[in-house]
């Protein structure tokens, strides 16, 4: 397949070269940049907000919110005043890489988004927040950056237009959090990552108070080809496996013959990311359960793998799609342990600011550990229960406590007998009480 015919079926991933990213010329050979000179020249920013919100493209984040609704929200006119983009670049999801795929193997892919974006809703500034660790995506977007500016892609008076916009990459300090968008706003603005009540949203106070569209880079990915090839055929990419639009970057990680991201229609089933394209479990271990997009997921079954992948399909299954990479857990795991680490993660990354998350978590950590070791109390299985109750939606000041409380609510549900076998035989061996809190 020619690398034209591959852009129509892996809008994201054809250009996705992580030994030699394309440079500029590369790109623009490849059709890149058509994108933002059909925006500034043909279009008015109404109009490609427009296009992108008739393709169904739902945020790739995690929580799938529509993005051409979310940029609508953004006030627009001349009295509007200073806007920004973040892409949120902060990819710490357990079980999630895909979007260092894109930003090392296509970084120019990235930057043409944010400017495209900039243009739709009139920001003036654009900022990358990127997860630290990833330095070598740091140096190609930088460089990236650094080449558009130099072609007048990006700058000042860009294309002629008169138009002013920049960009920037910002690396993170390594704090799951700041993956929050209000976290990653106090974060840029240099403040603690703690995050801020909602509403309002960003799209009507963000950065320094100002509207900011804040974006995943899976998301932001989609819109150059939304535009160059339409929003139809960007609906069309599901091929009727799901009434949203686009394909998807999927993955598997845990115990499969070939983990890794694949891009495949929106929709397709898990059984498929799992069996075809990771290749199925590896010899000698048996699918127990698996999460389907990152840590902050209820867990599900194998008799749930004929689902399709999708936001809602997902949801009325009673867990999230998330970032849509799965993550296996196999017959030879024992459930505690699987999540007793899960919640040592999610203790360790609280940021503090709410008392049931910040203590709530490290108790809930503290019991799995007794029973990881067999010295549990009957209570505790109950008191696990009511922290998936006192921790859940609307308790706590953002999503973090929640989320870390659906794996831990799934595996009581499915596997509740493996918890009841960490419960001691006798008080004596009971050891609570006497354990140190580890988190
Ligand atoms: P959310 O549902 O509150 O918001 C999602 C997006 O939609 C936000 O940008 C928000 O501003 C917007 N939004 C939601 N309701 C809105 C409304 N009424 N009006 C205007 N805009 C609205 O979810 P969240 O707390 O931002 O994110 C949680 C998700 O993040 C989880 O699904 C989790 O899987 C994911 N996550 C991903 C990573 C990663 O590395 N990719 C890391 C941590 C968490």
């Amino acid at each position: 397949m020619s690398l034209e015919q591959d852009l129509l079926v892996k809008p994201l991933t054809a250009r996705v070269n992580l030994a030699q990213p394309q440079d500029l010329k590369a790109y623009e050979a490849s059709g890149g940049y058509v994108a933002l000179r059909t925006a500034v020249k043909d279009l008015k920013p109404q109009e490609v907000q427009s296009k992108v919100k008739e393709a169904n493209l739902r945020g790739r984040g995690g929580a799938g919110f529509p993005t051409g609704v979310k940029w609508s929200l953004v006030p627009m006119g001349p009295d509007s005043g200073a806007k920004y983009v973040v892409c949120n670049a902060d990819e710490m999801e357990p079980g999630t890489f895909k979007d260092r795929l894109l930003m090392e193997g296509a970084p120019h892919q990235l930057v043409e988004a944010m400017i495209v974006t900039a243009f739709a809703v009139g920001a003036c500034t654009g900022y990358i927040f990127l997860r630290g660790e990833y330095v070598v995506a740091a140096e190609r977007l930088n460089k990236a950056l650094a080449e558009a500016r130099a072609a007048g892609l990006l700058g000042k008076n860009i294309l002629g237009s008169g138009w002013d916009y920049d960009c920037f990459v910002h690396t993170g300090a390594g704090r799951y959090i700041c993956g929050e968008e209000t976290a990653l706003i106090n974060s840029l603005e240099g403040r603690r990552a703690n995050p801020r009540a909602k509403p309002p949203f960003p799209q009507i106070s963000g950065l320094w108070g100002r509207p900011t569209v804040v974006n995943n880079v899976e998301s932001l990915c989609n819109v150059p080809a939304i535009l160059v090839n339409g929003s139809e055929w960007f609906r069309g990419l599901s091929q009727g496996k799901s009434k949203d639009g686009g394909t998807k970057l999927y993955g598997v990680s845990g115990r499969a013959k070939r983990t890794g991201v694949y891009e495949l229609p929106i929709g397709t089933s898990a059984r498929e990311i799992l069996e075809d394209h990771g290749g199925g479990m590896k010899d000698g271990y048996k699918l127990k359960c698996w999460l389907p997009g990152g840590a902050s997921t209820d867990f599900l079954m194998p008799e749930h793998l004929d689902l399709a992948m999708d936001f809602d399909t997902i949801g009325q299954a009673g867990s999230r799609m998330g970032t849509g990479l799965l993550t296996v857990v196999d017959d030879k795991q024992n459930m505690v342990s699987v999540v007793r680490n899960l919640e040592e993660f999610f203790a360790r990354e609280s940021c503090g600011w709410c008392t049931p998350c910040r203590d709530g978590l490290p108790w809930s950590v503290k019991i799995l550990m007794a029973l990881e070791r067999g010295q549990g109390r009957a209570e505790d299985i109950a008191q696990l229960e009511r922290l998936t109750r006192y921790l859940g939606p609307g308790r706590t000041f953002c999503a973090h406590a929640p989320g870390a409380m659906e794996p831990l609510q799934s595996a009581l549900k499915f596997f509740r007998s493996e918890f009841e076998a960490g419960v001691a035989k006798t008080p004596t061996e009971a050891g609570v009480a006497k354990t140190p809190v580890a988190a």
